[in-house]
């Protein structure tokens, strides 16, 4: 999507400090970290937010949730971590591309719910 900013870093036009790759998904490191870890999961394909989910499109959260499993464990996160995706404006969503922040590396101390 043009102006996309997520996917020009998913089709290499923008650069990313990426963790993983593989040909539907893209996880880079968050360029303000909010904790050690900070890592964004990312579909190439765009989805604006968790409200485009359908059942058409539903089987890449399934394979972005094997992805931050697989993550969690590279990245040795294995005492805790939290994944979050934001959507729309009182979610706080800035980045109009449907992303899970995978956010770990130490003890989290802001617990929303
Ligand atoms: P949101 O606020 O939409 O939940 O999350 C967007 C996230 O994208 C923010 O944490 C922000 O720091 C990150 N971000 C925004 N632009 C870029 C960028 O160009 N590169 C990277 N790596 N992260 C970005
Ligand atoms: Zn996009």
């Amino acid at each position: 999507m043009k102006d996309c900013i997520f996917c020009k870093i998913a089709s290499g036009e923008i650069p990313s400090n990426k963790v993983y790759e593989d040909d539907q998904v893209i996880a880079f490191h968050d360029l303000s970290p909010a904790a050690k870890v900070h890592v964004l999961v990312i579909p190439k394909k765009h989805i604006a937010n968790v409200m485009e989910i359908n059942e058409e499109n539903s089987g890449i959260v399934a394979h972005i949730f094997e992805v931050i499993a697989y993550l969690a464990k590279e990245l040795k996160l294995e005492q805790g971590f939290r994944v979050v995706s934001n959507c729309n404006e009182f979610g706080g969503q800035s980045v109009f591309h449907l992303h899970f922040h995978l956010i770990g590396g130490e003890q989290l101390d802001v617990k929303m719910c």
